[in-house]
This record gives C-alpha cells, structure tokens and sequence, in this order.
C-alpha cells in the first residue's frame, strides 16, 4: 500500500479534473459507496471461483459478528446500492465511481494491495451502442491524457447459453491435456475453466493454440451482436484488435469483453478492463437489468502519463515579505488576492529577502509580491514579474497602492 506525496498528487489531481471532464459530457453521474460490505455482496457478485473472491479478499469479523470486506473492485457496490435506493426505477443509470480498491495481491511494478480505480456502470442500456458509447467514453479520455501504445482489446463471450456449451468442450479437451497443463491452469481447469484460456504459462499458451475456440460456440445472435459492435467502433474510428483469448477474470460477464492495453507497461499491461454483465444485477436480488461497465487502474494510468508533462500546480504569486507591520499586512492582502480567485504561496519564514527570492522561484510562480519595512513606509507592494515566458511582461516591475487590490488583481490576472 503507498502514501500518495505531493509529487504524485499534483498528478493525480490532473488526471482525476480530467476524467471529471470527460464523464461531465458524457452525461454520467457520480456514485460513492462504502469501501466496506457484506463478504457475501462479493463472493456471490464476483463468484468463488474467482481469484478475487477466493484468495485475493480482505475479509474479517466484526464486533457484530458479521463477516465484512474491503471492497476488491466497485461494480457489485454499485450494483448493490442501486437496487437499495431504487435507482432503477427512474430509468437506465449511467453512473461512475473513483476511489481505493483492495486486493491481497503479491506486490508488484503496476500491482498493489491498496489500488485505485475509476469506473463506469451503465444499468438498463442492452444496445450495441450503448457498448460503443461507454468504450469510447475510455478511449478518449486515454486519449486525452496523450497517452501512447494503447490498444482496444476485443472479445465476445456470448450468452450464458454459449459459455454452458462452450463450457463442456473446454473442459473434455483441456481433461485430454492435463499432464500437458501448467499447474496453475490444472488448478483452474474444475474452478475457473474459461480463465485457462488467460494463463501466462508459455507452453500452455502454445498448446491453447490447438483448443476448442469460444468464438465456435456463440450463437448466430451473439455473433451479429459482435459483428454490430465491431461496426459501431469502426465509425467512431476507435481501433481495435479480436483476441478470442480474452475472458476477463470475474465471472459475471457475457458479450463484449474488453481491456485497454498499453505496451509500455511490461507485465501488468491492461490499464482497462471492462464487459456486459446482463445477469450480475438479478443475481444481486434486482430486476433483469442490461449492464455494461469499465474500470480504469489509476496506477497503471500515472506510470503511463509522460514523465515529462508539466502538471505542477504553480501559483499565480509568491509573497516574500519581512518585518513585523509587513508580514501582517501580507497576510491580509494575501488572503483578499486568494477571495478574489488568486493563487497566492505567502512566506511564512521572515527569513532574508535573498532566501525568499529563492523560493518564490522556485515556486514558479508568475508573479512575486514584494512588503518590506520601505514598502510598508510607502504604503506600497512591490511586484514584480518572474516569468520570461510572456515578452509583453518581461523584467517588468511595479508597486500598487495597499489599498488598490483591484488595480493589483487585475494586473495579476493579466497572465
Ligand atoms: P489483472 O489481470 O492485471 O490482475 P484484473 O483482471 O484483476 O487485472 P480488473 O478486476 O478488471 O483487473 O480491474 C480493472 C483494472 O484495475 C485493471 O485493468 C488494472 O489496471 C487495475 N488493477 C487491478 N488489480 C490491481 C492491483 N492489484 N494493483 C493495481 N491495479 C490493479
Ligand atoms: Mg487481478
């Protein structure tokens, strides 16, 4: 688990204004649940079988007795609370949530216990559109960031029926093969068959090569369904690519499957990972309920952003002051600069004046405010600007009456 620095949170920041952006004019609405629930709400949202539930939770007993968990992902706390409040009732919900995920993971570049995400939740929208639509909401906002070397990863697991029948020749054909299985996927085989498909274990991807496909099992609808979304991706101009490996880890999805990948991430390549999952909200007690959703990890996003982007949150003015009248006085004009919609970094030191210059530089801030024991005789700031970026201002350097903030405002503003 990290602390986040104020290094890292400057980027954070960016990143999350970002996205609050994008999903504003996507017309999605924000929901915020409990990072603790009912054990339960998970291992039946998730299924048993899956890593998360069956070797990744943090659950324990509480004074009550009751078995909770830190939540390992938001759908199945969104889910919940949707049905709680009755939001369905108003009509389809395109929701998003952020905030820390947990899982007992082994630690890892791009693997933490304590994790990130941001999400997106469409309920009671079934159309292939509406699958093109929340994808896109993704890709831009990848986009957006600049990020490089991404790739849309496509899949379609069909319908529970496809998966029932794909499901049988899977497991006869992968039973012929055991000895040839890594352990790992031996494991899986009678827990999680589809996941096999997923392993990392190189010999066990060449001999997958030769495996019943799932694309052989969908039916002629599932198949058109894909074929209409491969279609509505083509006229937003999102690429992608079909890989028939791809099943995604939780058990609840049908349809589309899809992950973002990125080739500058090494082992923990999926920055987004996200499905349909038509039966997850019936199986939480609701109505039938089309659904589709994404999460983005945001750790993997911030290793991802370039290093070189200058996100630092520099202030509009540094205020280097000295004196007793003088420190004062900054402290009130500073706090009337940052009411009237000002940056303002105020020196709290009374250290020298050349030490004070130091730091209002390397603040980078645009401007510095000057009160010593001359300005304050004079009834005066000092300012001065520190930027060479703008010619218009260069080396230029002025004083303002203490009483005309306006006037001190407005040059401030200027740029
Ligand atoms: P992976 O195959 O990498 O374990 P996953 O299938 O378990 O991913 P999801 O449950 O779909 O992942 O979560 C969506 C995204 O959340 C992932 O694509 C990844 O970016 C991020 N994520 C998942 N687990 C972790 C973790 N332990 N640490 C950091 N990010 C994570
Ligand atoms: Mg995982």
């Amino acid at each position: 688990m990290a602390d986040l620095l104020p290094i890292h949170t400057d980027r954070w920041q960016f990143v999350e204004d970002l996205v609050r952006i994008h999903f504003k004019k996507a017309g999605l609405q924000e929901i915020r649940t409990p990072l603790i629930e009912a054990t339960e709400l998970f291992s039946r949202g998730i299924g048993e079988a899956t890593d998360v539930v069956s070797k990744e939770m943090y659950s324990f007993v509480d004074r009550g007795d009751r078995s909770c968990t830190l939540r390992p992902e938001g759908t199945a706390s969104v889910v919940r609370a949707v049905l709680q409040h009755g939001l369905l009732n108003q009509g389809p919900q395109r929701l998003w949530y952020g905030g820390p995920m947990f899982r007992y993971e082994r630690p890892q570049a791009g693997r933490q216990r304590q994790f990130h995400q941001i999400g997106v939740e469409f309920f009671g929208l079934s159309s292939v559109r509406s699958d093109a639509e929340l994808i896109s909401i993704a890709w831009d906002f990848l986009q957006d960031l600049g990020l490089s070397g991404l790739k849309l990863e496509l899949n379609s697991l069909g319908t529970f029926e496809d998966r029932k029948k794909y499901h049988s020749r899977i497991v006869s054909w992968l039973e012929d093969h055991y000895k040839m299985l890594d352990k790992d996927s031996q494991e899986r085989l009678y827990k999680n068959p589809l996941r096999v498909l997923d392993t990392k274990n190189p010999t066990t991807q060449k001999l997958l090569e030769e495996a019943p496909m799932l694309k052989e099992s969908l039916s002629m609808d599932s198949l058109q369904r894909f074929a209409d979304l491969q279609f509505a991706l083509k006229k937003l101009e999102i690429p992608f690519e079909i890989n028939n490996k791809l099943v995604r880890g939780l058990d609840y999805y049908c349809h589309t499957a899809f992950e973002i990948t990125s080739t500058n991430l090494g082992s923990q390549s999926t920055v987004c990972g996200g499905g349909r999952y038509d039966q997850l909200v019936e199986e939480l007690g609701g109505p039938g309920t089309p659904s589709i959703g994404w999460a983005i990890g945001m750790e993997r996003l911030m290793m991802l952003l370039d290093e070189n982007i200058d996100i630092q949150n520099v202030p509009n003015a540094y205020f280097v002051n000295r004196g007793e009248d003088a420190c004062i006085q900054a402290l009130v004009i500073a706090r009337k600069l940052r009411t009237l919609g000002l940056t303002v970094e105020l020196d709290n030191s009374q250290a020298a004046f050349q030490k004070q210059f130091k730091r209002a530089n390397r603040s980078k801030a645009k401007w510095v405010l000057i009160l010593g024991e001359n300005e304050i005789l004079k009834g005066e700031v000092l300012v001065k600007c520190l930027t060479s970026t703008n010619k218009q201002f260069e080396n230029l350097e002025t004083s303002f009456d203490i009483s005309d903030i306006d006037g001190l405002v407005k040059l401030l503003k200027s740029f």
